[in-house]
């Protein structure tokens, strides 16, 4: 059926009417305010909550359906150990744009998630990994490193950025996993399109990002586990702890420094294995707390995320209540979503 939308649509803030065309009969949706969705910028729906790869496309799509319901119409897929290419058009699901499978170092990351390559296969992995995307690969940049006991970088200089033109040469867009200081510094130099979580970011990298325009999506629920990370890893690493602690703690002025240098960020939870599905008007509450206007929260985690991604526009839509442009917080609690051009709820 059609959808006639009356309310005050954003970004422009002006009262029209949207008709969202289909056969049969019409269905009005009338006040409110009209957001073009949510999007989650980085989170991984073939990672069931606790840690294991999802073993089922059903799986995968209830992870999805969880996201939808809050309001989330478009998702970015930082990394999957489950394929589910056949998702790609589910009229049911978020339009999704997906990386396939991280690539990253051989016993240094999370197990079963990543594809782990030695540094003479780094090139070519990311070459396979664009293919199982639709258009990202994930790149694990740094992890601890048990023999020195402290984050390091996933591979040498010349293996990050051999990485980022390997994925440009497969004409898709890098992004990187980086915690701590100098995976960022070297993938940003090699011009990676984003960095995800980004807390060891310096203001001369900061810089740099804005001029490239290389986006950040910082994670910020996820940034807040660092002290429990650092809880349990303290006895065997305690160097390892002690700069995760300090990262956490210098985060909240990275993010308003990267802001207001204009480096471009999006709004992603990171949902999948440790967090849940759903919070990414959460994850827009901590945004807005590190310091981003109320309509930049917006753009970066509703039109100008999906414009950044490539999603098309008039066919998927929220509601709210009250105006979001006032108090971020009914982002948390749509009143309408239409997805696909279909009125879902
Ligand atoms: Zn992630």
């Amino acid at each position: 059926m059609a959808v006639r939308l009356r309310g005050v649509v954003l970004p422009e803030g002006e009262m029209r009417e949207i008709l969202v065309d289909a056969p049969g009969p019409e269905v009005v949706v009338a006040g409110g305010f009209i957001l073009p969705g949510l999007v989650d910028a980085h989170c991984h729906i073939g990672i069931a909550p606790g840690g294991a790869p999802v073993t089922s496309l059903e799986q995968a799509r209830e992870l999805a359906i969880v996201d939808r319901d809050a309001g989330v119409l478009a998702i970015r897929d930082a990394g999957s150990p489950f394929p589910y290419p056949s998702l790609d058009d589910d009229p049911e699901l978020p339009r999704l744009a997906r990386a396939g499978r991280h690539v990253a170092p051989q016993r240094r990351y999370l197990p079963e998630i990543g594809q782990e390559v030695p540094p003479s296969e780094v090139a070519a992995e990311v070459t396979r990994q664009a293919k199982a995307g639709n258009g990202w690969v994930k790149l694990v940049g740094d992890w601890i490193d048990r023999d020195r006991g402290d984050l390091s970088p996933a591979w040498e200089d010349d293996i990050l950025t051999a990485a980022v033109q390997a994925a440009h040469a497969a004409g898709v867009r890098m992004t990187a996993h980086c915690f701590e200081e100098h995976s960022i510094a070297t993938l940003v130099r090699a011009g990676i399109d984003c960095v995800e979580h980004g807390t060891g970011l310096s203001l001369d990298v900061i810089d740099e990002m804005a001029r490239r325009g290389t986006a950040l999506v910082p994670t910020m629920i996820n940034i807040e586990t660092f002290g429990h990370i650092a809880d349990r890893a303290e006895g065997k690493f305690p160097k390892y702890a002690s700069h995760m602690r300090h990262l956490q703690a210098g985060f909240p002025a990275v993010v308003r420094a990267a802001y207001e240098a204009g480096v471009p960020i999006y709004a992603g939870s990171d949902a999948g294995g440790g967090i849940d599905h759903g919070l990414v008007a959460q994850e827009m509450l901590r945004l807005h707390a590190a310091g981003m206007s109320t309509m930049d929260v917006l753009r970066a985690g509703s039109w100008g995320a999906r414009e950044w991604l490539g999603f098309p526009t008039g066919a998927d839509f929220t509601v709210y209540d009250t105006d979001p442009r006032d108090d971020l917080r009914v982002l948390q609690s749509p009143s309408h979503i239409i997805l696909r051009g279909r009125l879902l709820s």
